[in-house]
């Protein structure tokens, strides 16, 4: 198909710049110790914070979801596929989130995409932190809005911005992360919501990595800041520290109303299967009745990133589990994700364009999963591999 003659070219082209990925496969469940490409590794790259993903309650309650409700949804939301299961997890997680109410949808990228058409259009305009996720920048442009950048967790000049704009549009949304994915940094929420308030915009905040890692026992974003009440709609993920798929958003009765009848995903696109929902559920159930593993979470996450900084790495501006380990060069950070994966520890190389050009990483993400055995092996490793490609000294 001479049509395509241009993809072996595209493809050479990310090889010769470092930017390939090379996906690697998973032969175990989820966890501290994986089997990945036959060899057993310590799992430092897992968005798994929490340890759900093969956790025992999670995995019996969507086995029992299966024998009572079967294994698929039959439909879109709107039609049948809706299952009483299905808002037995809105409820509870609204409770959890202590907003009014939530609906769920099929991941956190769908989520962005559902909402945010929803709620502007033409003749709208978007305020974007340059940082944000691929999925809200596709969201946003879905909705024909007019996308203004504003600078990375800069308050002042998102303000600049809002001023400049004020009178010209019909609504204004700002949108955010709150846990910046790729750098492990978070929105200065309080300032954001001080201006949305101030010029009259809506104020949305995509919490993925914050919920089951900020706020009390993991509540997210919005309880970390005590900005209940102040956050017009919080989107959340299913698929991190909860474990399973799937996405929602938190917000008023109204507009979890207005969802309903307007997300384009949630009206055209089949609903999250009964054990997945099942499973989500059990999550919910135990975040609610302890905070033990978001303490643990917190507890390494503190002793991992002190001792890396002892060694001598650039760990930027991360003040979450989120720990980049900063390299700059694309290929430096591939050299070394192989050099910690032959001697035992599992750690991807990010690079562009999921961070900017120079801005190479490893990413590494602290669990409760992970003991402190665990942890001291990885720091032998780390340093081991980081003086011997010249990282530290
Ligand atoms: C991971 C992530 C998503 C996507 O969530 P999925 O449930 O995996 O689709 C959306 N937004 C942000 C900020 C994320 O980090």
């Amino acid at each position: 198909m001479p049509g395509l003659d241009f993809i072996p070219s595209e493809i050479q082209d990310l090889k010769d710049a470092g930017l390939y990925v090379h996906i690697r496969t998973l032969e175990s469940p989820q966890g501290a110790w994986i089997v990945v490409d036959g060899k057993r590794v310590l799992n430092m790259c897992s968005n798994n914070y929490l340890g759900f993903a093969n956790h025992p309650a999670l995995r019996e309650a969507a086995k029992k979801a299966i024998d009572e409700y079967g294994v698929g949804p039959g439909a879109v939301r709107t039609i049948a596929g809706t299952m009483k299961l299905h808002l037995e997890l809105e409820e509870k997680l609204a409770a959890f989130k202590g907003a009014e109410a939530v609906i769920s949808f099929q991941s956190g990228f769908n989520a962005n995409l559902a909402t945010i058409p929803a709620l502007v259009g033409r003749g709208d305009a978007i305020f974007s932190d340059e940082l944000n996720h691929a999925s809200i920048i596709d969201g946003c442009r879905l909705s024909r809005a007019e996308i203004i950048r504003y600078a990375h967790n800069d308050p002042k000049d998102l303000e600049e911005k809002l001023r400049e704009a004020q009178g010209k549009y019909r609504r204004m949304l700002i949108v955010t992360d709150g846990v910046f994915s790729m750098d492990g940094d978070i929105a200065p929420l309080p300032e954001i919501a001080d201006l949305a308030e101030k010029y009259g915009a809506i104020l949305m905040v995509d919490d993925a990595h914050g919920e089951g890692v900020l706020g009390h026992g993991g509540r997210g974003i919005v309880d970390h800041f005590g900005l209940h009440g102040r956050v017009d709609v919080e989107v959340g993920t299913l698929s991190k520290a909860f474990g399973v798929v799937g996405g929602y958003v938190a917000g008023s009765r109204e507009l979890v109303e207005y969802l309903r009848q307007k997300a384009r995903p949630f009206l055209f696109s089949s609903a999250v299967t009964p054990p997945d929902v099942a499973a989500c559920i059990a999550a919910v159930d135990i975040l609610n009745a302890s905070t033990e593993l978001v303490d643990r979470l917190w507890d390494n996450t503190r002793y991992f990133k002190e001792e890396m900084r002892k060694l001598g790495f650039d760990l930027g501006k991360s003040v979450t589990p989120i720990t980049p380990v900063m390299l700059g060069d694309a290929k430096l950070a591939q050299a070394f994700s192989r050099r910690l994966f032959e001697e035992g520890i599992f750690a991807q190389a990010i690079g562009y364009p999921t961070v900017p050009r120079g801005k190479a990483r490893i990413r590494v993400m602290l669990s409760a999963t992970h003991t402190k055995e665990d942890l001291y092996f990885a720091l032998e490793v780390f340093a081991k591999v980081g003086r011997e490609l010249g990282v530290i000294g």
